[in-house]
């Protein structure tokens, strides 16, 4: 069998980064970009695109899962790059495409994805949401989806945001476009590493559900190419994404949605990763994004519950190998709950997983 599906999670702090790519018998492989982490990213993300051919220098889709500094933040650099031209289409829910937020311009007249991001005016015109005809990225009520599919390349299924959630988001959208900008300032609370001996009781811990208005719009995918598939969670809710993977799997005839690999979202944030989302979506690889920074993620709830809800087996994979996420690899704990932990090969490459499929 041969790689399908190559999905790079580049180190991205905090935040998120993800290359993906399809491979195709012929030419260069189907390319999309999902988010550029914090600012900081910008050189990282800068380097690996340089790696790229110089005739294959071309990414299919780039998409802005949603406005917080650990997603824009190198996106922002990235637009303003030579790269920028070189996008298919640009997936990205800006003010104009909430709901009862309409403006003067529209999308086509000159709003560009550059001036939405940077709350200006003006600036480059780029192709944006082409494949959803100019329109919102929104899967309308809860349990819904929308279905992409792109010639000569993968099918993907958007399963977040829903109108719910952008109308939310449109209520709050200056405040957050401040804060995206600003880069949220949290004070710190200490990371507390508490032992992982019972996992079934860290799992049970109870968990206030995230209410971020910016997360809550996350634009969350499901990519399935030759036989492979993988969920990007983004930051979306775990009950926004859950009911979208159900969504699907009750029009496919199925109870659940096995897939090959999911990115958790948030950051496995113990606030967005619950059972009833993880049963929705049977994985053999989770995708961390984070090195802890702020947050302290992962969060060992999260990850408890992985554990403990995914088919027999599981590996997870990390982008970053700091103290907390080290604990996931003690062999005894590892070889106890039946998983396995997988680190960087160097740090700079962040977790690089290709899934085999069929032609
Ligand atoms: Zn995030």
């Amino acid at each position: 069998m041969t790689t399908a599906i190559r999905i790079e999670v580049l180190p991205a702090r905090l935040g998120d980064c993800l290359l993906v790519e399809c491979v195709r018998d012929t030419g260069r492989p189907w390319r999309m970009l999902v988010d550029g982490g914090p600012p900081d990213t910008w050189p990282i993300l800068e380097q690996r695109l340089k790696r790229l051919r110089p005739d294959e220098q071309y990414i299919d889709v780039a998409v802005v899962t949603h406005i917080d500094s650990d997603h824009i933040g190198g996106m922002i650099p990235f637009l303003q790059s030579e790269y920028a031209h070189h996008v298919g289409d640009y997936w990205f829910n800006g003010r104009t495409h909430l709901p009862g937020m309409t403006s003067k311009r529209s999308v086509g007249q000159g709003e560009s994805v550059v001036a939405a991001l940077l709350g200006e005016s003006g600036g480059r015109v780029l192709p944006w949401n082409l494949s959803f005809g100019g329109g919102p990225i929104d899967t309308g009520d809860a349990a819904g989806f929308i279905e992409v599919p792109i010639r000569d390349g993968p099918h993907i299924t958007v399963l977040s945001p829903t109108t719910k959630r952008l109308e939310i988001l449109a209520a709050k959208w200056s405040e957050a476009m401040d804060q995206a900008k600003r880069g949220r300032v949290v004070e710190t609370r200490p990371d507390i590493r508490e032992p992982l001996d019972d996992l079934v009781a860290i799992a049970v811990q109870k968990s206030p559900k995230d209410s971020s208005a910016p997360n809550g719009s996350s634009i969350a995918l499901l990519v399935e190419h030759r036989g492979a598939s993988v969920v990007l969670g983004a930051d979306a809710f775990g009950n926004v994404l859950g009911a979208g993977l159900k969504g699907v799997a009750a029009a496919r005839d199925q109870k659940e949605l096995p897939v090959d690999a999911f990115k958790l979202p948030h950051h496995a944030s113990k606030s967005n990763v619950f059972e009833a989302m993880l049963k929705a979506v049977p994985a053999q690889h989770y995708l961390v994004s984070t090195n802890g920074d702020t947050f302290h993620h992962p969060d060992d709830a999260a990850l408890a519950r992985v554990v403990l809800t995914a088919p027999p087996g599981p590996t997870l994979w990390f982008n970053y190998h700091t103290e907390r996420i080290a604990r996931w690899a003690d062999p005894a704990l590892c070889e106890r709950y039946l998983y396995t932990a997988r680190f960087p090969e160097a740090p700079e490459a962040g977790a690089v997983l290709e899934l085999p499929g069929g032609s």
